[in-house]
């Protein structure tokens, strides 16, 4: 069921990630994401994408 409130879905997807490997999704901060100190706990890749693009 999806809040009515934008501003809360914002934060409800905001820092949340996509692992382009296994798709499994993590929060984390966006800056470690594009400096790749993110990995994935499932398959350590660094390649996220945003949770919502298609
Ligand atoms: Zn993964």
């Amino acid at each position: 069921m999806a809040t009515k409130l934008p501003a809360a879905q914002a934060r409800l997807y905001k820092n949340m990630f996509v692992c382009k490997q296994c798709k499994s999704k993590l929060r984390a901060d966006p800056r470690k994401i594009l400096e790749k100190k993110v990995r994935c706990r499932k398959c350590l890749k660094t390649a996220f994408r945003p949770v919502r693009k298609k």
